[in-house]
């Protein structure tokens, strides 16, 4: 079909809850994809921070390709390696005591979100459920997560909202202690705010909430559901910031393309989940599973510590280009933002980058790169290069 083609049939069947670019996707190889009239473009967003390896990765294929061929799907009421190897390997490297799978980011939020509330319900009783988020955070798009999530832009048309959230200021640990109270029993936090602009968190308010939860009795949740999964240039973003929480969400970036998340608890609420309390059907799912520990195998120090080094290559040169409508750069690793100065529009940038050869996404009032962790040095110089030309 041609793009038109596309174009049409997706606005007569397709509910128009997105603001598509102009531009269908056919096929793609590492960070390079093709669209349906052929033309080239370098990814600088792994569809949102999910195509870890890269697109069309051979490793990849072959372990989606082995388990479709052995087992699809099962269901939860029976046992399947791949499920418990791949929570295996997450606590192995984590130092957290085990695992529940989901297959979306904010599935795997509102699991941890029970987490938390039950846990407190067990060793409190009621009147304890309260979480205490960041304003400008993002954690999903349920009902739940986005009464979770601290802007106010989310919290519109979908009456009654679930209960039990408030905001503090990131980076404020005395407007935290101001919305404490006796029916708190957790803080969640995105260490790098993500959807809000890649804003990473300072270490010592961080290690300050840490130390505020402990004297309270609060279990501190981390969201890494685009900071996790090798973003960061550590498997999680957390193991750079000298804390161990109580619970952590991840999901994009984990299953390599296949939807796939879940919540690693901590000791303190390992055996909060018993049977019959929270289950799904599809989470944990063999093939999303079997990506999922092919994705973990891959993603190993010398794979993260290139990580690192592109992370700070990127942002070097984006920086030395000098270019009249961008700003600093900030992040970790390869979650990349980069300022939009006054009198450009990140939209725009955007749409004139994707025209031109480089998809980018966009984050708070900039534009964030998310390229796959395996991008290689001609791929992010190809990008670089579409953004001199096209930005200058
Ligand atoms: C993307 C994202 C989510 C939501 O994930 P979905 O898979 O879209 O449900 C939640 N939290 C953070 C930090 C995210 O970046």
């Amino acid at each position: 079909m041609t793009f038109e083609e596309i174009k049409r049939l997706d606005e007569q069947y397709v509910m128009h809850s997105y603001s598509r670019f102009p531009v269908a996707i056919d096929h793609g190889k590492g960070a390079t994809l093709w669209d349906v009239d052929g033309n080239e473009y370098i990814d600088f967003t792994s569809g949102i921070g999910v195509a870890s390896l890269g697109h069309a990765d051979e490793g990849w294929q072959k372990a989606v390709a082995d388990q479709a061929g052995r087992l699809a799907h099962i269901s939860n009421l029976f046992y399947t390696e791949p499920y418990a190897k791949a929570a295996q390997q997450l606590c192995l490297r984590t130092g957290m005591a085990n695992v529940m799978f989901a297959n979306s980011g904010a599935e795997a939020n509102e699991a941890m979100i029970k987490l938390a509330r039950k846990w407190s319900f067990d060793k409190y009783g009621k009147g304890r459920g309260t979480v205490i988020t960041l304003w400008n955070s993002f954690h999903g798009r349920t009902i739940t997560t986005l009464a979770a999530t601290g802007q106010d832009k989310f919290h519109n048309y979908f009456f009654p909202f679930t209960e039990g959230f408030r905001y503090a200021h990131a980076n404020d640990i005395e407007s935290v202690e101001a919305v404490a109270g006796h029916d708190v029993c957790a803080v969640m936090l995105e260490l790098v705010q993500g959807e809000g602009g890649v804003l990473p968190l300072e270490q010592e308010f961080v290690q300050k909430t840490a130390d505020l939860c402990a004297k309270r009795d609060w279990l501190l949740l981390i969201d890494e559901v685009q900071t996790g999964v090798g973003r960061t240039g550590t498997l999680f973003a957390f193991q750079q910031y000298g804390i161990q929480p109580d619970a952590v969400s991840f999901a994009k970036g984990i299953a390599g393309g296949l939807p796939f998340g879940g919540v690693m608890a901590g000791g303190t609420c390992k055996d909060v989940f018993t049977p019959g309390v929270h289950g799904t059907t599809f989470g944990g799912n063999p093939i999303a599973a079997a990506a999922a520990c092919h994705v973990l195998e891959r993603l190993d120090d010398s794979l993260l510590a290139q990580v690192v080094e592109k992370g700070a290559y990127l942002r070097a040169q984006v920086e030395e280009l000098n270019l009249p409508c961008l700003g600093r750069t900030r992040g970790l690793g390869l979650m990349i933002g980069v300022e939009v100065k006054p009198g450009w529009t990140n939209g725009a940038l955007a749409a004139k980058l994707i025209e031109n050869g480089l998809l980018v996404l966009t984050a708070g009032p900039g534009l964030r790169f998310l390229p796959p962790l395996t991008i290689t040095q001609e791929e992010m110089d190809k990008g670089l290069a579409v953004l001199r030309s096209v930005l200058a």
